[in-house]
């Protein structure tokens, strides 16, 4: 093989990072080896950067794209040249979780990018032919970046049971809240509406997929908390049309205030999903929850098939993510890119790995 480095994006300390040229990965028997291309950067990245508690000498980075490179002798239905979506779950396969096809929930998970496994923010990364799902060539590099979160998104739906004609509440329009709002959309929800506290980010959602965008208020006056949460949103309902409220609501913020106003904006017998994570203990409405007969679910990761149906999403354009993908940062340049991300500058942050 020609190349000769394998530059890697390394945690050393809190907000400390380090390009290293770590050895070429072995592409053993099993495995395909991947020459990545492409990486989107999220919370969880940061968290990891921004934590002391993070094991230094761990590679960054869990959404990635890239083509194959090597094909181990006992792997079927791989090709030398094949553009794959890193899924960077080392599951077990073998546990009560994985063979109901709930990977996402493995037994003995071990996660790219989460202490102590190396993700996939380096030049290059071998894995199973399971962990590399292989998507069209005209799909561009950046988006490719995003499949990921994407079939984050996708498995919050099959959560929630999303169906045409539902009307979805999303709080939060960050990255992954913005991503909901499309899939919704692709799926035919009738009526989404977007909220959060940033008056920017609300309008960014109307352009993009909410039909409605609402602006919420910030208790700071110390009022009862459930109390501010109804008086700001019942008038919404005949405001906005909603009826008895949403069908469907989502918190894709981790904020508790969101959490309690999503319980409220939720109509009897809707279905309430949790996909933010914010504090441990959360302060939310259990009365009325039993009183409207809520389903309420959390989810986390991606089941069996999510990155297929992400990629087909974005394959046939069901999904435009172009819009969200607000600047490329070369992997020379990776501590700029966490440190915007961390400043919540643009929404999606993507990093070319070979630059
Ligand atoms: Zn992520
Ligand atoms: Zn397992």
């Amino acid at each position: 093989m020609a190349t000769t480095t394998n530059n890697a994006v390394v945690y050393m300390g809190e907000r400390n990072i380090q390009i290293q040229d770590r050895p070429m990965p072995k592409c053993d028997i099993d495995q395909v080896l991947v020459k990545v291309i492409c990486t989107g950067i999220c919370g969880s990245d940061v968290h990891n950067y921004c934590d002391p508690k993070t094991h230094p000498g761990l590679i960054l980075g869990h959404e990635s794209a890239g083509e194959i490179i090597e094909v181990g002798a006992n792997v079927k239905g791989r090709h030398v040249g094949q553009r794959v979506a890193i899924e960077p779950a080392f599951v077990c396969r073998r546990c009560e979780f994985c063979c109901k096809g709930l990977q996402n929930v493995c037994a003995a998970m071990k996660y790219g990018g989460m202490d102590k496994t190396d993700g996939t923010l380096s030049q290059y990364f071998a894995c199973e032919p399971e962990m590399a799902v292989p998507f069209p060539d005209h799909l561009p590099w950046e988006e490719a970046g995003c499949i990921q979160p994407m079939a984050i998104a996708v498995q919050l739906a099959r959560q929630a049971n999303l169906r045409p004609h539902q009307t979805v509440a999303v709080f939060g329009c960050g990255p992954l809240g913005l991503m909901i709002m499309a899939l919704a959309k692709a799926y035919g929800a009738s009526k989404i509406v977007a909220f959060d506290i940033e008056e920017s980010r609300v309008d960014f959602a109307k352009t993009y997929a909410a039909d409605v965008g609402i602006v919420s208020p910030m208790n700071t006056s110390g009022k009862e908390p459930l109390g501010f949460a109804k008086e700001f949103i019942n008038p919404l309902l005949s405001e906005y049309d909603l009826g008895y409220g949403v069908d469907l609501a989502i918190d894709a913020s981790g904020a508790e205030s969101c959490m309690q106003m999503a319980v409220i904006i939720t109509k009897p017998y809707g279905t309430y999903i949790q996909a933010g994570l914010g504090k441990q203990l959360c302060s939310v409405p259990m009365w009325l929850i039993t009183a409207k007969g809520l389903t309420v679910k959390g989810t986390v990761r991606y089941s069996q098939g999510c990155f297929a149906d992400a990629i087909d999403l974005l394959a046939r354009k069901k999904v435009d993510i172009a819009p969200l993908i607000s600047s490329k940062y070369p992997l020379t340049k990776a501590a700029e890119a966490l440190e915007a991300q961390r400043a919540k500058e643009g929404i999606k942050i993507v990093i070319m790995n070979q630059e």
